[in-house]
């Protein structure tokens, strides 16, 4: 159900095959950190993915968790039990991440039986409104923090209120999460209706450029590694530009 590639160097992508959701491994110095936690509450994605890798779950040092929605953390609360991991995710995702928004009564029971994989895994998450399973942060981090010593906190809200993103800083690598979007080789909003606050997720899209930058990974479909410079150029200027946010994106 998922598949398992190369970004570069010491980076590797998890693409969920439902809603091609990446979640990210990477190697730091000692270990490895993921980058959002795939889709599945079980951790089979990540756990299989780190062992084709031959590694193991003891080898990850750090859950960095962009947002709350249940096909980027579902499987952090599995991997952060079985390897102790240092998580950290934004205060504003905790209610949710912590399962305190949970739905009681009729939304809640429907959002239980939703199964995980398929087409409706999304409305599981909107009846719901929580993560499948609880994971608490180890702390909690905020706009420019650093992380494992190599990773700078960008706070990029919009797309969800606690929504954070991943700068690696020597490698130039940014984790976007759902701050931006890759198509078609082209850097993007994010659409429309998955950005309910778009004042804010413009501004988070300026913060996550103002760096150089030269592989984005983003939270769907797949990593931008050609032209990276001229897209996060031509998205800078059109965000500069306020003009209106694309329907799709
Ligand atoms: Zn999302
Ligand atoms: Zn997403």
């Amino acid at each position: 159900m998922s598949e398992l590639f190369e970004v570069c160097e010491g980076i590797w992508c998890v693409r969920r095959l439902s809603y091609f959701t990446c979640s990210y491994i990477v190697r730091i110095r000692e270990g490895l950190v993921l980058v959002d936690c795939s889709m599945s509450s079980s951790g089979e994605d990540m756990l299989v993915s780190l062992q084709r890798l031959g590694f193991t779950s003891n080898c990850v040092k750090g859950i960095l968790l962009t947002h709350w929605h249940n096909d980027h953390a579902a499987g952090a609360s599995v991997l952060k039990a079985l390897s102790g991991a240092i998580t950290v995710y934004h205060k504003n995702e905790e209610p949710f991440l912590m399962r305190r928004t949970a739905s009681a009564g009729l939304r809640g029971y429907l959002a239980e039986r939703i199964p995980e994989l398929g087409p409706l895994v999304l409305f599981k998450g909107l009846l719901g409104e929580a993560s499948p399973k609880a994971v608490e942060a180890t702390y909690f981090v905020d706009n420019g923090d650093i992380v494992f010593d190599e990773f700078e906190v960008i706070a990029t809200p919009g797309h969800t209120e606690g929504h954070l993103s991943f700068y690696h800083i020597e490698k130039q690598v940014l984790f976007a999460g759902d701050a931006l979007a890759v198509i078609g080789g082209k850097l993007r909003y994010m659409a429309r209706a998955v950005t309910p606050d778009k004042e804010r997720a413009r501004s988070s899209v300026l913060a996550c450029l103002s760096r150089p930058i030269k592989v984005v990974c983003p939270g769907h479909r797949e990593p931008l590694k050609l032209k990276t410079e001229e897209e996060c150029e031509a998205l800078r200027s059109h965000a500069c530009g306020m003009k209106p946010w694309p329907f799709w994106g």
